[in-house]
C-alpha cells in the first residue's frame, strides 16, 4: 500500500467466500438484466474483439459503434487487414483519432498471420509478445475471444475494484494489490461476463463522479460506500477529490490543444486523408490547410512534425522532403 496516502483500509481481500460468492452473483445478474447490447458482445471471433478493444481505447462507445461497423465492412477478416496498405488503414480510422493505434492493429494483425499461421494465441503472456499489444488488450482478448478465466484492468475496472474491495479512492492501493484482488474475484468458468459486468457497471452505475451507488447491485458488499456512509458523507453527490497531477501534465494542461503537437499532427493526416490514395500534396499547399496562420518561415516547423508521423509509419515524406502523402 502507498505510504504516502491515508490507508484506513487493508487490503485483504477476498476473505470471505461466502460475500464474494454474493458480490459475483449480485453483479453478473445485474449486468444480466442491464448490459447494454454491443455489437463486439456478440461475437467471440478474436479478430472482432480486438478490433472493438482497440477502438475503445480513448474513444466513447457511441462513437465506436458506427466506425467498428464500417471498419470491419471494408476489412471482414484477419487477412483483409494484415493485406491493406497502411494508408487504407488511416482512411478507415478517420474520426476515431490517435490514428497510431490503425497502424497498431494492422501490425498485429500482420504478425498473427506471419508468426502464428493466422490463429491468434489464446493466453495473455502469448497475445502480449504481439506488437501492439498491451496488458489490458491482452487480458480483454483472451477472456473476450477465448473466454479465460483472468483479470486486467482498465480504468474502469480499476475504479470498480478500488472502491468495491478496498475503500475510496484515496485509500490507497497499488496496481499490483488491485490486480491481485481482481485475480482472486474471477468467478471460475464466468471470467467472460465477469469482466464484461464490472467494466459495465464502472461505465453506467460506479463512475468517476457522482456514483450512482443508490442504485448498484454491491451497495451492501462495497467498502466505498460503507466507508461513505459512515463519514455522513453525501454519497449521492460525490464528487472526487482531484487527483494531483505530475508536473508535465500540468504544464500541457496550460496549453491550448489547437497550439499542441498533437492537434497539427492530426490536421495533418486529416488533410493527407482527403487525397486520392497514392497523391502526393506539396508542403506549399499543406503547410496553410494545417496552420491557418501559415508563413514560409514555419517550414522548417512543418518538416520537423512530418518526420516525427513519417517515423511512426503514418505518413511518408518523398526523397526531396517536397511532398507528403499517407502510406
Ligand atoms: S456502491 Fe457505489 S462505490 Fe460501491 S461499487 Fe456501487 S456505485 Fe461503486
Amino acid at each position: 500500500m502507498n505510504s504516502t496516502q491515508p490507508t484506513t483500509f487493508s487490503v485483504t481481500f477476498p476473505s470471505n467466500a461466502e460475500q464474494l460468492a454474493r458480490i459475483q452473483q449480485h453483479l453478473i445478474d445485474w449486468f444480466e438484466a442491464n448490459g447494454r447490447d454491443l455489437p463486439w458482445r456478440r461475437t467471440r471471433d478474436p479478430y472482432r474483439v480486438l478490433v472493438s478493444e482497440i477502438m475503445l481505447q480513448q474513444t466513447q462507445v457511441d462513437r465506436v459503434k458506427p466506425k467498428y461497423a464500417a471498419f470491419l465492412e471494408q476489412f471482414p477478416s484477419l487477412e483483409a487487414l494484415a493485406a491493406a496498405t497502411p494508408g487504407d488503414v488511416i482512411r478507415a480510422w478517420a474520426g476515431l483519432g490517435y490514428n497510431r493505434r490503425a497502424l497498431n492493429l494492422q501490425r498485429t494483425a500482420q504478425a498473427v498471420i506471419n508468426d502464428h499461421e493466422g490463429r491468434f494465441p489464446e493466453t495473455p503472456e502469448a497475445l502480449r509478445n504481439l506488437p501492439g499489444i498491451g496488458p489490458y488488450t491482452a487480458g480483454a482478448v483472451a477472456c473476450f475471444a477465448f473466454e479465460r478465466d483472468v483479470a486486467f484492468m482498465d480504468t474502469n475496472i480499476r475504479r470498480v475494484v478500488q472502491r468495491l474491495f478496498v475503500g475510496p479512492d484515496d485509500t490507497g492501493a497499488s496496481d499490483r494489490e488491485l490486480i491481485r484482488i481482481a485475480e482472486a474475484a474471477v468467478p471460475q468458468g464466468r471470467g467472460w461476463i465477469w469482466n464484461q459486468a464490472i467494466m459495465e457497471l464502472g461505465a453506467l452505475i460506479c463512475t468517476a463522479s457522482r456514483p450512482r451507488c443508490q442504485i448498484c447491485p454491491l451497495r451492501a458488499e462495497c467498502r466505498a460506500y460503507a466507508a461513505w456512509r459512515t463519514a455522513d458523507q453525501d454519497v449521492f453527490n460525490y464528487t472526487p477529490p482531484p487527483k494531483p497531477k505530475a508536473a508535465r501534465a500540468v504544464a500541457e494542461s496550460k496549453t491550448p490543444f489547437t497550439s499542441t503537437s498533437r492537434y497539427f499532427r492530426g490536421r495533418t493526416v486529416d488533410t493527407l486523408r482527403q487525397l486520392e490514395p497514392g497523391h502526393w500534396l506539396a508542403l506549399a499547399e499543406l503547410g496553410p490547410r494545417v496552420k491557418p496562420d501559415w508563413a514560409d518561415a514555419d517550414r522548417e516547423w512543418l518538416l520537423t512534425l512530418l518526420h516525427g508521423l513519417a517515423a511512426d509509419g503514418l505518413i511518408e515524406l518523398d526523397e526531396a522532403g517536397d511532398q507528403a502523402r499517407l502510406p
